[in-house]
């Protein structure tokens, strides 16, 4: 038998350089690139051999595969004039944390499968609610406690499975959940991962109750959420969960939290909080009214992988009690018995989330802190947001156009007066430029453009460029 071809720890130190090498000038040519890939459906896959190899390659060849073949079929969302969707920012601690993780190659589902993936998670999350001055109901130290889930989907997702347990006493896992028994609750603004959520969850999507917003301000309407859930008891239906959020997908909404907990905790259901995008923002003390009524919520979610320089995945989910949460996910066949779990001194974070692995998440957030500080998140944010300001000041001087709603934080909605059609063909036209790029949402029936600002590498050049080029296709 021939010997196994593994790479040699001399050849990965020399590749390992080159990958680095790549990736730092990478990021250096970025403005080089188009911004959204120009490929067609299939380009990607016919420039691919159609067959694996056979014989192994070097991997020299794959790096220059990197660049011929896949980065023509690459979104640069790092680039400094991504402004689509919700950013997804990364940073050199975070890319180097997160190599680290792959280096070790630790499963972390157990405390007892390596105690320092769980414990730095543990620590690392407690860091973030100082950071973020979230309330203390959060913390490890008492009931509650962070997790870092997969994304903030997930999130919804075990807020879900936790307010079940809680609402029928544990009988949920058991006697599964009879569609049209119980109800959630959310604005017709929320994210579709709360619909996604109902469904998996096996309630159906049948079970969700959208909140008329204010048209004004999109915030969900606290007296519309009492009349739901006041139908839905007279008829029997028993309300589990209501999601607010804090920084809506459309326009970066914030929902009265507070109000929106009162109604909810009145009628024995849970209140999850979703605040994907907007919640790392309260590093900035200025704004941490963000946080209002967080001290009313069962949990709260918010993404370090979407602006807070974190590589996707990394989802920061904390809990004000996770009894319910553990009671709902946690399952403990023979061959994780472990004396550890047994003496239940630890944490087994599988019990904390839907699938049992799970990587060693929290060197990459644990680097981006420590590289950062305190000081640099904020610095970070706060750029954002002014940038994102000055260009609303800009959007107001051109009569052709209107801000749909006021700026939020790093968020800019806005249109063309002259109505859908000339909205969507401009989003084409500069989309298709390669010179930017920015998505649309519809708000009260009509097309809007939101510009989200979040590369780490924008400055205002690359914001006055995205206008520039704005005002002359319009
Ligand atoms: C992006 C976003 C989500 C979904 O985030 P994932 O982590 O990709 O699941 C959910 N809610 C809000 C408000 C978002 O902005």
């Amino acid at each position: 038998m021939s010997d196994v071809p593994h790479m040699s720890a001399a050849e990965f130190r020399r590749q390992g350089h080159a990958v680095i090498d790549w990736i730092a000038d990478y990021h250096e040519r970025l403005e080089s690139f188009p911004v959204l890939s120009q490929v067609g459906p299939g380009d990607v896959r016919a420039a691919l051999p159609a067959d694996p190899p056979e014989v192994g390659e070097p991997f020299a060849d794959v790096l220059a595969d990197i660049e011929t073949r896949i980065l023509p079929g690459v979104t640069h969302w790092q680039h400094p004039s991504f402004f689509a969707y919700f950013p997804a920012n990364v940073s050199g601690p975070s890319i180097l944390g997160d190599l680290l993780a792959a280096g070790l190659g630790v499963q972390g589902m157990l405390w007892a499968t390596s105690p320092a993936a769980t414990e730095l998670e543990t620590h690392v999350l407690d860091w973030l609610a100082t950071l973020l001055d979230l309330p203390d109901r959060f913390r490890s130290d008492g009931a509650g406690g962070g997790v870092i889930q997969h994304s903030a989907s997930d999130a919804a997702l075990v807020a879900l499975l936790a307010a079940l347990h809680r609402v029928t006493d544990g009988r949920s896992e058991h006697e599964g959940v009879a569609g049209g028994r119980f109800a959630v609750y959310t604005s017709e603004q929320t994210h579709s991962s709360v619909a996604k959520a109902c469904r998996i969850a096996g309630l159906g999507s049948d079970s969700l109750r959208l909140v008329d917003t204010d048209p004004r301000t999109l915030r969900a309407r606290p007296d519309r959420l009492r009349a739901l859930i006041d139908a839905d008891r007279t008829a029997g239906v028993v309300p589990v969960l209501v999601v607010a959020s804090i920084g809506t997908t459309g326009v970066g909404a914030v929902d009265p939290v507070a109000e929106l907990a009162a109604i909810a905790h009145e009628a024995g259901a849970w209140l999850h909080v979703d605040a994907a995008w907007a919640g790392v923002a309260a590093v900035v003390p200025e704004l941490h009214w963000l946080n209002d009524g967080l001290d009313a919520a069962d949990s709260y979610a918010t993404n370090p992988h979407k602006w807070l320089l974190t590589n996707f995945d990394c989802d920061a989910f904390w809990v004000a009690d996770r009894t319910a949460l553990v009671g709902a996910l946690s399952i403990l066949p023979e061959y994780l018995r472990n004396a550890a779990t047994d003496s239940g001194a630890v944490v087994d974070y599988r019990d904390w989330q839907v699938p049992l692995g799970r990587r060693f998440r929290a060197l990459k957030l644990w680097a981006v802190i420590r590289c950062y500080g305190g000081e640099g998140l904020r610095a970070h944010v706060r750029k954002h947001v002014a940038l994102a300001a000055e260009f609303a000041t800009w959007v107001r001087t051109d009569d052709r156009f209107e801000l749909v709603a006021p700026p939020s934080l790093s968020l800019v909605t806005f249109r063309l007066r002259a109505g859908d059609d000339a909205t969507r063909a401009l989003m084409d036209a500069v989309n298709g430029s390669g010179e930017m790029y920015l998505t649309h949402t519809v708000v009260d029936g009509t097309t809007a453009l939101r510009l989200a600002i979040g590369s780490p590498w924008t400055e205002q050049r690359h914001v006055r460029a995205a206008w520039e080029l704005l005002r002359a296709r319009a």
